[in-house]
């Protein structure tokens, strides 16, 4: 059956059916507006549109799989200011013609990311999108008891952490571009398309720093773009030391096939999603002790300096990154 068969009621009845119960105190889908209970410590909200044919095809990732990444990337940017995701609503077009099993595939997969978030779907709006399929989450979360962490606030001194590793993800890009599936043939191929179709939110990770950190933003559109933001909304310089970056041997070997550059994967790639916080050097025994407790790598990078601009520490000496190269959605063309 199409969704034009099936009708918006019954486009909705099927999309809440997959979804958890809110908690008490709240209202979720089935009126004219949801509602939620105050929150004491207020609320972090972000939303982020994955759009066919810009940000996935359907040669490449089946409709649970969508549905998850996009529970994901929102995830992470609440988890970026420290907080937890509590509610989502989400916007869907989609053509009439797609069959019913599509959406419920996309909805299973939100409702399985959000379950291991501990977030719950609580409304939203679906319309007819003839123009490819189009799915708009909005989170809303809790900041933790230290207030929600912002990209300002970094300090010259403070050690650069990044949880995770960089670059695999535009690895598993270049995989899917050379006509490699999921899950792939090789523990290589396997490694770079999770990291590019199944990226974890890093929340528990964002609620441990938080209280230890000055600055912090999660790794989305590549880490020099963040390093920009951090040291531009923070008035401070940052210095990255290239041979620390935390890049895996699958990436490496990957880069190594292709002829290019490695850590031109970290620094511009995206889609990593991992964090990036400005921790002071007092600070950064309790912020591993605390990463380690959640089996979570911890590498530190650089340091924020006071003469602002971004370098990097290379075996050819120091390069200033600009971001000419940096990821911008309206550019033309991808730069790597
Ligand atoms: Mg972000």
């Amino acid at each position: 059956m199409n969704i034009r068969q099936l009708g918006e009621r019954g486009l909705i009845s099927t999309i809440h059916r997959l979804q958890a119960t809110p908690a008490m105190g709240y209202i979720g889908i089935g009126d004219d507006a949801a509602f939620l209970p105050p929150s004491e410590k207020g609320w972090l909200a972000t939303s982020d549109m994955l759009v066919e044919g810009t940000h996935f095809r359907w040669q490449w990732m089946d409709p649970e799989q969508l549905g998850e990444k996009a529970v994901a990337v929102n995830v992470s940017d609440i988890a970026a200011m420290g907080g937890l995701p509590k509610v989502c609503l989400t916007s869907l077009g989609v053509d009439g013609e797609v069959d019913v099993q599509v959406i419920e595939g996309i909805y299973r997969g939100v409702a399985r990311a959000l379950d291991r978030y501990g977030a719950v779907l609580i409304g939203g709006d679906t319309v007819e999108s003839s123009a490819g399929l189009v799915l708009d989450v909005m989170m809303l979360g809790e900041p933790s008891a230290a207030g929600p962490v912002l990209r300002r606030g970094a300090r010259p001194g403070d050690r650069l952490v990044v949880t995770g590793r960089l670059g695999a993800a535009y690895g598993g890009l270049q995989l899917l571009e050379r006509g490699v599936r999921w899950p792939g043939t090789s523990m290589l191929e396997r490694s770079l398309l999770t990291a590019q179709m199944a990226p974890l939110a890093r929340v528990e990770a964002g609620v441990a720093l938080a209280p230890l950190v000055h600055a912090m933003t999660d790794i989305s559109d590549g880490l020099v773009s963040e390093l920009r933001e951090l040291s531009q909304f923070g008035s401070v310089g940052v210095r990255i030391t290239e041979s620390l970056l935390p890049i895996d041997q699958a990436t490496q070997e990957l880069a190594a096939e292709l002829d290019a550059r490695v850590s031109d994967w970290a620094y511009y790639g995206g889609e990593d999603y991992e964090l990036l916080a400005a921790i002071a050097p007092s600070r950064m025994p309790e912020a591993r002790r605390r990463l380690e407790q959640i089996g979570l790598a911890f590498c530190e990078v650089g340091v924020i300096t006071d003469e602002p601009g971004v370098i990097a520490v290379t075996a050819e000496g120091e390069v200033l990154l600009d971001d000419a190269r940096a990821y911008d959605p309206f550019a033309a063309s991808r730069i790597l």
